[in-house]
């Protein structure tokens, strides 16, 4: 039984390059056809789930869903949950997609946290990166999250966008401060395969900025962030005391969660399934009353080893040593290299990645897998 719920909507107005999430554009009728779809699931799923402390829904673009049809998905949550009176309830928005009335009801239906895909205050950068939205659409975002009462407010940046320069990011970064939030995602502009953006590096259109350029950019959001009052929490994730995303925590912890939703990923009972990414798919096997996953693996003592440590050292109070050896890891011994080079600390009875560590993290998670012989 778990306490959280992840419900994806894979609608967004236009793909942007460098996305790998499932997202198609946006079709009114086919949007509303998947919410009646999601309501079926969710019943299905409802002896999976107790009361529940998160509800995160993601895409997509969650904001484009229009309100009457969030309600009924909102009536569909209440009918077959029930939550906890501190619940936190996450919508993702994409800015341009806000209004007034709509984030006005999104309160009234119970959502305390909003998270923004602002990106970058840049426009030539929003530009790059194939957004929708101006800077100025995000500003006005933001006022009318902030207007609405929703203190618990998030923003997303992005870095190492190609033709940006350490002045334009320090300008995002210093602006995202300035609107107040209480939480920051500052993620490193990966391309991905099967993107445009990897296409265009691939045929020379388009150039990525140096590594050194990007680990000047990660370094000045952790000093800038940390300097303004945000814990530096996990590798990409800044939060003022008391709002870290307890839906993500969840999920570094390894604790249990279901996800509703073409695509959406949940892991009960030691299994980590995934439903069909086809969203006309997922329609038909829901209104023929069948759960639509497509994969399901049972997570053997290996990966779930494998997870603890992945997942475990993304946040930066990293894992316990205690629980590494209820997995019989001898991690001190394991890490005396690794520590000895400053890539890992550990602190607390905890193992930590360092400063060093951190913007180099995946390369170190790899070397401790091999000191600790997994495969
Ligand atoms: S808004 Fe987000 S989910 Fe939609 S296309 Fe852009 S990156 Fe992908």
């Amino acid at each position: 039984m778990t306490e959280f719920l992840y419900i994806h909507f894979p609608f967004c107005i236009k793909k942007c390059i460098y996305c790998d999430f499932l997202s198609v554009p946006y079709d009114k009728s086919l949007a509303s056809k998947y919410i009646d779809a999601l309501c079926l699931e969710l019943r299905m799923r409802k002896h999976s789930v107790s009361k529940l402390k998160a509800i995160y829904i993601g895409g997509g673009t969650p904001s484009l869903l229009p309100v009457e049809r969030f309600k009924h998905l909102f009536e569909c949550v209440r009918n077959n949950f029930c939550w906890s009176p501190s619940i936190e309830i996450t919508v993702e928005a994409n800015p341009g997609t806000i209004s007034e009335s709509n984030v006005n009801e999104l309160v009234s239906l119970g959502v305390n946290r909003m998270s923004i895909g602002v990106q970058s205050f840049n426009d030539a950068e929003l530009k790059t990166l194939g957004r929708v939205h101006s800077s100025e659409d995000a500003e006005r975002a933001i006022h009318t999250v902030k207007n609405a009462g929703v203190r618990n407010l998030s923003l997303d940046l992005i870095y190492g966008i190609p033709g940006q320069t350490i002045e334009t990011w320090k300008a995002s970064a210093s602006e995202a401060v300035a609107f107040s939030p209480c939480h920051i995602s500052s993620y490193e502009l990966t391309p991905e395969k099967n993107t445009p953006l990897y296409k265009s590096i691939e045929t020379h259109q388009i150039k990525m900025p140096d590594e050194e350029l990007v680990l000047e950019m990660y370094a000045h959001a952790i000093q800038y962030f940390t300097n303004n009052g945000f814990e530096h929490y996990e590798i990409s994730n800044f939060a003022l005391p008391e709002f870290r995303c307890i839906h993500n925590l969840n999920y570094w912890e390894r604790g249990e969660y279901i996800g509703a939703g073409a695509g959406a990923h949940s892991f009960i009972n030691d299994v980590r399934s995934r439903n069909t990414q086809d969203i006309h798919q997922y329609i038909e096997m829901l209104n023929m009353g069948l759960i639509p996953e497509v994969e399901s693996t049972k997570i053997d003592k290996a990966d779930a080893i494998k997870e603890f440590l992945f997942l475990g050292l993304r946040k930066t109070e990293g894992i316990s040593l205690a629980q590494a050896e209820d997995f019989g890891l001898n991690i001190p011994d394991a890490c005396t290299e690794l520590i000895e080079e400053d890539y890992l600390r550990i602190k607390n009875k905890n193992l930590r990645l360092t400063k060093k560590g951190l913007p180099v993290s995946n390369s170190v998670i790899v070397s401790l897998f091999e000191k600790l012989e997994i495969r």
